[in-house]
């Protein structure tokens, strides 16, 4: 299966829709060789203008789905196809939904102690079957590594979700992936925290009119200051297509 991949601000972003991410995923996990998956949204393809790292991790990466309205908008804007928008909220669950047909086991790493338990919970109600082989809190020290690197390697897992926030958890990830030895590993955000029920999604009718970045502003005011990478990302863009 051959999809485009589409520039925006420097970064591939690959034009799929959410069956053929789930599919590619399914064919990186038969690969076997640690590969990373990044769900780009608008925010993090702004961060990547001016983050060189961040930008070579994308673009090194297996798979980057188009997270959000803004990366949909952009690459439409810039007169190539985007099928769908591809939340790596809705990526997990769709592979978590899967999993148990193909014997696909997932750690857990990331966000406040406790909330990796709750979503592993949640996970279970709603995906019977699913096997979560290991969970681990998102705050630590340095000289923790070695002991979380050891805590995922023994639990070999398939896929490994991490939430560490962007661009913690890419970095993190790339830095560890040849290590870590696992199949997939994908930066996850606030994922482990709306399942938890810690933070809520906005309904469905806001995620329909493209409002979900207002939802979660409004529902967490310290991030309303982020909001200010739309303009910045939309404006950027328009440079882009007019060559500047
Ligand atoms: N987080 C973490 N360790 C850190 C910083 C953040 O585990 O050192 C977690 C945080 O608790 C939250 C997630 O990373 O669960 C980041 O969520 P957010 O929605 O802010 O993600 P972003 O929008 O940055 O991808």
């Amino acid at each position: 299966m051959m999809t485009e991949r589409v520039n925006i601000l420097g970064v591939q972003v690959d034009a799929v829709t959410m069956s053929q991410a789930v599919e590619r995923v399914i064919n990186l996990i038969g690969m076997g060789k640690p590969s990373m998956v990044a769900t780009a949204n608008a925010e993090m393809l702004l961060n990547a203008t001016h983050d060189a790292e961040l930008k070579k991790i994308l673009n090194a990466a297996s798979l980057v789905v188009p997270d959000g309205a803004g990366t949909v908008w952009a690459a439409r804007h810039l007169g190539k196809q985007m099928p769908e928008r591809v939340a790596g909220f809705d990526l997990v669950q769709e592979l978590m939904k899967i999993a148990p047909a193909h014997d696909f086991k997932f750690f857990l790493f990331g966000a406040a102690p406790g909330i990796a338990d709750k979503a592993k919970l949640k996970a279970e109600t709603l995906y019977p079957g699913i096997k979560i082989v290991g969970t681990r809190n998102g705050y630590f020290k340095a000289e923790d590594e070695l002991d979380i690197i050891a805590q995922i390697k023994s639990s070999r897992p398939d896929i490994l979700l991490a939430a560490l926030g962007v661009p913690k958890q890419e970095k993190w990830l790339f830095k560890h992936k040849d290590e870590l030895k696992i199949p997939v590993s994908i930066g996850v955000g606030g994922t482990f925290d709306v399942m938890a029920g810690v933070v809520k999604r906005a309904p469905l009718w806001m995620q329909k009119a493209r409002l979900e970045w207002l939802f979660r502003a409004m529902l967490q005011p310290s991030r309303a200051g982020r909001l200010l990478a739309l303009p910045k990302f939309v404006w950027k863009v328009h440079q882009q297509k007019n060559g500047a």
